[in-house]
């Protein structure tokens, strides 16, 4: 019999109370029918990006492949509707890169292709190239693709698999909505993890604010006694891959390190209903659960969405705009990244969107520093983050590296809890560009 543990006992460092202000999370996700275009671009995923195999005036169909690439870090992309490819066009995504996308004219049939069909897996390899052909990348905002991610580099040895169930961004319940609604796949999908990696101890990670979550998953697993169900505090940013590692397993992931070198793989409860669903049908990644809230916003709701559909067309599916956004934010509002119009396409990592009118979008200007000493105590990681702003704008890179800037998981707790309002995170991602741009020279 499976069981669901009490609180985690372990403890981790920092992180801040937010408003959860999860307004979705009973509403029952609403599917969006086919828009009359999408743009899928090229790079939704960290690594390489992709390059089109179809071309302008061809006809595509749903879940048939259309871009790839041969480098082992990337994902390949699939039509997301079926019709023609009406260009292959430059597209802006919403951290500002310019990327190729491949536009898609829907004719409205959402006619599946005949590629899609189960996978045949045998062995390990079998497994991860099917999870390469699905075209999965971490679909709780990371991107990071699922078939590099599960395997396991040579030397080290993965015990335990933790599926990241804690969504504890203000506003997003795209995960919750998921596992309320898809619990059967993710069951899938995490034995088939368990079965073809050999590891026998997973644990479903919820934070505490999710009862119906904890109720559904324990039911669930009932039948299985290497899954657990682990009920976590309800704080930010605990779905942060290294500080969920350390309250599942009180292992912490050295500076620099991954979770495979503490024995983990961590993966989003979405892509693991994803992979559930993929092994039995065969569908690609092709849709996506995004969460549409904020002020601005008539009708807030999770909305199942054909990739590559606009930001615009979503906002029109949930009732439209009580007044124009003053801020659009792709993310939640601790990590995501504010975009400058509506028009950006939704890529496979989105989780979430919100719309803030101006009241709620209102920005404090930032004051001297007052050397309280609250950003030190809120990073979960260990960082100096004044210190990193003040070396970042002084561009000492050997310092920032001293400083172990590339452990900044961006998490904006420092910022958060500023009573200066200074804009740390800015300032430490500069701080990172400048560490990559030495880097690379
Ligand atoms: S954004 Fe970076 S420096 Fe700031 S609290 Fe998070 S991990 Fe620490
Ligand atoms: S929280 Fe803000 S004011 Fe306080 S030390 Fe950090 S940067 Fe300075």
């Amino acid at each position: 019999m499976s069981m669901s543990l009490p609180d985690s006992p372990f403890k981790t460092h920092g992180g801040v109370n937010v408003p959860h202000r999860k307004n979705t999370a009973k509403v029952e996700s609403a599917v969006l029918p086919s828009p009359d275009t999408v743009i899928l671009p090229m790079q939704q995923h960290v690594g390489a990006p992709c390059a089109p195999c179809v071309k302008a005036g061809d006809h595509v169909l749903v879940g048939q492949k259309i871009a790839d690439s041969t480098a082992f870090v990337s994902a390949p992309i699939h039509a997301s509707v079926s019709g023609k490819v009406i260009a292959i066009q430059k597209i802006m995504l919403g951290g500002g890169q310019l990327v190729d996308g491949v536009k898609i004219q829907s004719d409205g049939k959402m006619e599946i292709s005949p590629d899609v069909k189960p996978p045949k897996i045998g062995n390990l390899d079998e497994f991860l190239k099917a999870v390469h052909e699905s075209g999965l990348v971490g679909l709780g905002g990371a991107g990071f693709p699922t078939h590099v991610k599960l395997n396991v580099p040579k030397g080290k040895h993965v015990d335990t698999l933790i599926i990241n169930t804690a969504e504890c961004e203000p506003y997003i319940t795209s995960d919750n909505r998921c596992a309320i609604e898809e619990t059967d796949n993710i069951v899938n999908g995490l034995e088939a993890v368990k079965k073809w990696l050999g590891i026998h101890r997973v644990i479903i990670a919820v934070e505490g604010n999710k009862p119906d979550v904890i109720e559904k998953m324990t039911k669930a697993v009932a039948n299985d006694s290497e899954v657990k169900v682990l009920t976590l505090r309800a704080r930010y940013p605990q779905g942060a891959e290294k500080v969920l590692i350390q309250s599942c397993t009180d292992r912490r992931v050295p500076m620099g390190g991954l979770p495979a070198d503490v024995g983990c793989i961590v993966m989003n409860i979405t892509s693991t209903a994803f992979l559930g669903n993929y092994l039995a049908t065969g569908m690609p990644l092709v849709k996506k659960r995004v969460t549409v809230d904020g002020s601005a916003i008539k009708d807030p709701k999770n909305v199942i969405a054909p990739i590559g559909t606009s930001i615009r067309a979503l906002a029109d599916f949930c009732g439209g705009y009580k007044e124009k956004p003053k801020k659009i934010l792709i993310g939640g509002p601790m990590m995501g990244v504010s975009i400058f119009n509506d028009e950006v396409p939704i890529v496979k990592q989105n989780n979430g969107i919100l719309f803030f009118d101006e009241k709620e979008a209102h920005k404090m200007e930032p004051t001297p520093c007052i050397r309280c000493g609250r950003c030190v105590n809120v990073c979960p990681m260990h960082l100096m983050p004044t210190l990193l702003e003040k070396y970042a704008k002084a561009k000492r890179v050997d310092d920032l590296v001293k400083l172990d800037v590339m452990d900044c998981m961006e998490c904006g707790c420092c910022a958060y809890s500023c009573p200066a309002g200074r804009p740390l995170v800015q300032s430490i991602r500069f701080g990172k560009a400048l560490v990559k741009a030495r880097g690379k020279k």
